[in-house]
């Protein structure tokens, strides 16, 4: 039994975000935990949401709400979502916890001793008419990289540059608009991320199995221009981890917070110390420490690109950093952007379908199943209604659903609710058993690989194969003649379901539920070996026909939800 953590890149705390989040890194990751359970593996896994930082204090302005309380009802509304979605996170825990209080104070203390942190006095944009410093979201201008004229004080949303505030062309405040900026010194603490350069690269240089878009935008975050920069990891706000010494005051830096993308990824061990603290579980340390046993865990992390950066080099050079022996990831798997209805999915316009709305029109199985059958791997992908119409109506209600569907209902009606016995396998049942070992292979070999859309492919393929079985061994006519021979091809049918059930689950969980339920299979124990497993519903078992498993999508459905999810929330 190997010991997997993983985690999923921690959504940011204020609004609802749309299918292209989800299956940018919640959901993939919630498929590779249930997959990994399922094989019997012992799992821990971890999402939080993002708390701190400027969008946090002005999505609570706007709310009129103080930003803890606003932080607070967020976080239930993304936890309620989560689970609607079925992601099986064994925590869903708080960046604004006092557990990572304390973990970011020590972090920053063990990297100040390392000598890796530097004292800064700069001048930053202050705004005489808002009384205030306007770091990173509080000021917009144009991108210096790309000319994009919406881009943040921390980042460009377009060419994805990390920014400063002072980089900026023609910058003006977001909270009144003002243009009357000038510089004023403040201090600030940077994390000298220069000076890890080379341990750095050297440690990502041992990742030759991570995905290409990973190390691509790492090497060139540590090569281009003029290298990798220091990072300012502190900032003139009150929402945040107040800047401390472990827990010694810091002088000089009194009234600053640690900046939100040096506290975000300490949250990942920060979490699993909630984990514990909720009594979920014991010895957090166990799965992050390395002198307490962590040596044998398997790290992933599941992330959209816009997030490689930090996870690559900046977490790692506060954990390298610290010296300390905590766990460093092992593989990274990131994900490009998906689409909607060629253009983009906007917040800001209600363009695209949002977690809240998808659960309101269908159960969660359609929506992860077209998902992460469509995940956007090598490159972008792409939602269209249509797509997704004939996903659904074709892989889950024709193939899938209509085989439980076909075989339950044709076998109550000719032996009853309960398994049928009599005849024994022929050559097309063997070839089908051979068929069927060879695809679920492939299938966990892709799932080992976190080959999101091949896997999917490959559990298709293997429900296809019990739909071409049943068209050709035709029970309903066979059991005119021999009535053995159709209760031993039901038999089987029935077995297939429970099969199906079980190699399913972590793509749609619900219906293999359902589906188990249905066949009251006492067990969901993953295939070993096929010929026995396919013999686990004996003779004189009892079972139900199961409700309808997937529906299908109607065109007049389809463009009802065109219309109007084409941008008017
Ligand atoms: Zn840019």
């Amino acid at each position: 039994m190997a010991r997997h953590l993983i985690t999923s890149a921690i959504p940011y705390i204020n609004g609802i975000k749309h299918l292209g989040n989800l299956v940018g890194s919640q959901l993939p990751a919630d498929l590779y935990a249930r997959y990994q359970r399922a094989r019997g593996h012992e799992v821990l896994f971890l999402c939080a949401t993002d708390e701190h930082g400027t969008p946090a204090e002005l999505a609570a302005a706007k709310a009129g709400k103080p930003v803890a309380d606003y932080c607070a009802e967020m976080h239930d509304v993304q936890a309620k979502l989560a689970e609607g979605f079925r992601l099986s996170f064994d925590h869903f825990g708080r960046s604004s916890s006092p557990q990572n209080h304390r973990l970011t104070q020590a972090f920053a203390k063990a990297l100040d001793e390392a000598g890796l942190i530097r004292e800064v006095s700069e001048t930053q944009m202050y705004s005489p008419e808002d009384g205030r410093f306007l770091p990173d979201r509080y000021i917009e201008g144009t991108c210096p990289n790309c000319g994009f004229e919406s881009a943040r004080g921390d980042q460009c949303d377009n060419c994805t540059k990390q920014l400063d505030p002072v980089d900026l062309i023609d910058p003006r405040s977001t909270i009144s608009g003002a243009t009357n900026l000038e510089m004023r010194e403040t201090k600030h603490l940077f994390l000298r991320q220069s000076a890890m350069k080379d341990e750095l690269e050297a440690w990502i240089d041992t990742k030759a199995d991570w995905p290409v878009l990973t190390t691509s935008i790492a090497k060139k975050w540590l090569n281009d221009g003029d290298g990798l920069q220091d990072r300012g990891i502190t900032r003139d706000l009150d929402w945040g981890v107040p800047v401390q010494r472990g827990d010694e005051p810091w002088p000089g830096m009194e009234g600053k917070v640690f900046y939100v993308w040096f506290d975000a990824p300490i949250e990942y061990i920060a979490c699993a110390q909630e984990w514990e603290e909720a009594g979920k579980g014991s010895d957090w340390a166990r799965w992050w420490r390395t002198d307490a046993g962590a040596d044998d865990v398997r790290y992933t992390q599941f992330m959209g690109k816009d997030n490689v950066p930090f996870h690559t080099l900046s977490f790692p050079a506060t954990i390298l950093g610290s010296g300390e022996p905590w766990k460093l990831v092992d593989y990274i798997k990131s994900f490009n952007y998906l689409n909607y209805e060629g253009g983009q999915f906007s917040t800001s316009r209600g363009r695209g379908v949002f977690m809240d709305q998808a659960l309101d029109i269908l159960p969660s199985d359609y929506w992860r199943w077209w998902l992460l059958s469509h995940a956007p791997e090598s490159n972008d992908a792409e939602f269209t209604w249509e797509n997704f119409q004939s996903s659904v109506n074709k892989d889950l209600a024709d193939v899938l659903g209509n085989f439980a569907s076909r075989v339950t209902k044709f076998c109550r009606s000719k032996f009853g609710e309960d398994v049928p016995a009599g005849g024994t396998f022929g050559d097309r049942e063997r070839q089908l058993v051979a068929d069927l070992s060879t695809k679920i292979g492939e299938y966990e070999a892709h799932m080992e690989a976190i080959e999101v859309r091949k896997a999917a492919a490959a559990l298709r393929a293997a429900w296809v194969l019990g739909n071409e079985y049943l068209q050709e061994a035709a029970p309903w006519s066979t059991f005119k003649e021999d009535p053995e021979t159709a209760a031993m091809q039901i038999r089987l049918g029935l077995n297939l379901i429970r099969l199906y059930a079980v190699i399913s689950s972590p793509f749609i969980p619900d219906a293999s539920a359902q589906l188990l339920e249905a066949m009251k299979a006492g067990d969901a124990n993953w295939p070993s070996e096929l010929d026995a497993d396919l013999q686990k519903l004996g003779a004189g078992h009892a079972f139900t026909v199961p409700d309808v498993t997937f529906r299908k999508i109607a065109d007049a459905e389809r463009e009802d939800w065109q219309a109007r999810f084409a941008g008017t929330r």
